[in-house]
């Protein structure tokens, strides 16, 4: 596996794959990696193309009062996972080297950005669509793949690959779980034994909503108030959002016709975990 930290070497690299005819994937992470960054790993392999991988905590998507200087890392183990995973090249930038002096453009992802997580983290998706955007001219992947688990940030990429013209195939991961249902996060590492139990609950109330839907239910309203009812009576988990919006744009629904996402963050202690499901799309 080929390990740069500047950009320049991971150009001259990829343009001699791209000589020999390979064609490029890069897989943006945040790095402390897990069996959900591996899925990622495993479908890009798929394609038989040359696998680049990022990590880089962007300190341009964190608000002033979230978690960058605590964000786990682990670079040394990291490039022994992905390396024994089959990446060609891991790209790991420091700071400096993505923003030597301050950004005067940045990519703005509109209404999108509203709902959801955009609200609850203003210009969070504003950090991540400009350094995806770097990412992306940088590397000048033909495919990118992103996680489900961020099922807004996957529908904010798409769309500004889209309203940009960009020549990148966005391709969606489902989301990778533990056993008992945990989605997989970086941040989980950060919660109690307690709050680990505890988080199961977001798992289980999307699993209810689920069962409400194929029973019939098709009020957005009632799925919603289910979930928030469950989360409050059976956890201590603080709910930021619990919020059933069309698959597709995010806009608002009442009465569920076509696909939804059910989305929810809640907060254990100082751990703000999100997770989610799709009803309406057979998997
Ligand atoms: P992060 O390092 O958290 O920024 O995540 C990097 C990529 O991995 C994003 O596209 C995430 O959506 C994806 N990802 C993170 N956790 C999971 C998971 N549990 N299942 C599937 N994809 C994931």
């Amino acid at each position: 596996m080929k390990r740069t930290s500047h950009i320049s070497e991971l150009r001259k690299i990829i343009a001699q794959e791209r000589s020999r005819g390979r064609i490029i994937a890069l897989i943006p992470t945040m790095g402390y990696l897990h069996q959900g960054h591996l899925a990622l790993v495993e479908q890009a392999k798929q394609t038989g193309a040359f696998i680049v991988l990022s990590i880089f905590v962007n300190p341009l998507q964190f608000g002033p009062n979230e978690d960058y200087s605590r964000y786990p890392r682990d670079l040394e183990r990291d490039a022994h996972l992905v390396e024994t995973a089959g990446v060609d090249a891991l790209f790991h930038p420091t700071a400096e080297e993505m923003y030597p002096r301050p950004l005067v453009t940045y990519v703005e992802v509109g209404e999108l950005d509203a709902v959801l997580c955009g609200a609850k983290r203003p210009g969070h998706f504003r950090g991540v669509a400009t350094v995806v955007s770097k990412l992306f001219h940088i590397v000048q992947p033909d495919l990118a793949f992103f996680g489900q688990k961020d099922y807004q940030q996957y529908l904010i990429i798409r769309r500004m690959v889209s309203d940009l013209n960009l020549p990148i195939e966005v391709c969606a991961v489902p989301i990778v779980r533990e056993q008992d249902g945990l989605a997989l996060s970086s941040r989980n590492v950060f919660l109690t034994s307690e709050q680990r139990r505890e988080a199961l609950i977001l798992v289980q109330s999307l699993n209810e909503a689920e069962s409400l839907w194929r029973a019939g239910e098709r009020s957005a309203r009632v799925i919603e108030t289910r979930i928030r009812e469950k989360i409050i009576g059976e956890s201590r988990g603080l709910i930021d959002y619990v919020e059933v919006r069309d698959a597709q744009d995010l806009s608002e629904v009442s009465k569920i016709e076509n696909p939804v996402l059910l989305a929810l963050a809640v907060r254990f202690g100082s751990t703000r975990l999100i997770d989610n499901k799709v009803l309406g799309v057979e998997h």
